[in-house]
């Protein structure tokens, strides 16, 4: 470490609170010195009260650029100089690269989400989607998707107040995208949920249900809607199998995909935008397996 740290070392942070769990600073860490890069990631704790002094700190600081994690997103967009599509329409943003003192804020929620797909061999072009949920991770993979030229979108959400926010990413995704087709509907009405599922190509699970500690339940009771084409992703990555892709197997779903890849990859887009380069995923999980072993 001593080694690598110097005078001229830049300095990229993430803020929120709290972050003391954060696997981002090892990611990151490693990938600067996987790439020889002369820069250094930490975490700050920072409450919303304090976000406009540590942003005036990046601008005073010459910092490369921040991830911003809960509570800060909203805030965070508020404050830089300008936002990307994404950013703009879901207005919170994750990530924030400082150029000269020119601040530019991303979410990359959505496009970690979209480009784990593609790991995976899925392309969201053209398709339709039934997204379960309108929380912040489910409003970036909306958003994104429709970016990403998806045909259509249901979005299914309980009755609580996040039904309200699915609506109004409807009405932002109807003006600012209006190729695709997107459609709000209550999650009681678990009729409608099984007709939209029967005519989708991808499932995506985006609420918190199916989380540890209640990893027993699934969103989806009607196990009949999973059919063998049906691409099956959940965000959850807590349990790593949910119950949803269990069920989803056993029927015989031929493409599960689990939420660590959305996480892994939303950071490996980040990375590409702090340093222009390709994050060593590959070499970052083997090197992080190791470490658990
Ligand atoms: P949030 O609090 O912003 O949204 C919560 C969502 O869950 C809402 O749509 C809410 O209606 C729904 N919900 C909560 N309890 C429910 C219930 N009992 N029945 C039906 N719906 C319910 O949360 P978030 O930050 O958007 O996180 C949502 C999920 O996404 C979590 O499971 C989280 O682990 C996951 N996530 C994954 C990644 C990743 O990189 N893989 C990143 C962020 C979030």
């Amino acid at each position: 470490m001593e080694k690598r740290i110097k005078g001229s070392t830049k300095l990229l942070a993430l803020f929120g609170s709290p972050v003391g769990h954060s696997g981002s600073p090892a990611m990151y860490n490693f990938s600067f010195r996987y790439h020889g890069l002369d820069y250094a990631y930490l975490a700050f704790d920072i409450t919303k009260e304090q976000f406009p002094a540590a942003v005036d700190a990046v601008r005073l600081f010459q910092m490369r650029g921040f991830n911003v994690t809960m509570p800060d997103k909203n805030i965070a967009a508020e404050l830089v100089d300008t936002l990307s599509p994404a950013a703009r329409i879901i207005g919170a943003v994750n990530t924030v690269v400082n150029d000269d003192g020119h601040l530019t804020g991303y979410m990359t929620d959505g496009s970690g989400f979209v480009q784990n797909l593609k790991e995976h061999g899925v392309s969201v072009a053209g398709k339709k989607l039934v997204i379960l949920g309108a929380g912040g991770a489910a409003t970036a993979i909306q958003v994104e998707c429709a970016l990403q030229k998806a045909a259509a979108i249901s979005i299914f959400n309980a009755p609580d107040p996040f039904l309200d926010r699915a609506k109004e990413t409807a009405q932002k995704l109807k003006k600012e995208v209006p190729d695709c087709e997107v459609k709000v509907i209550c999650l009681d009405e678990q009729d409608r949920l099984k007709e939209e599922i029967m005519t989708a190509d991808i499932l995506v699970n985006a609420t918190r249900v199916g989380m540890k500690p209640d990893d027993q339940i699934s969103p989806i009771t009607d196990v009949s809607v999973f059919r063998p084409e049906l691409v099956v992703a959940d965000t959850v990555y807590e349990p790593l199998e949910t119950k949803m892709m269990k069920d989803a197997k056993a029927a015989g779903c031929k493409k599960i995909i689990d939420g660590e890849g959305m996480l892994l990859w939303q950071g490996a887009v980040a990375y590409k935008l702090y340093t222009g380069l390709d994050m060593p995923v590959d070499a970052y999980q083997k090197y992080k397996n190791g470490q658990e072993a």
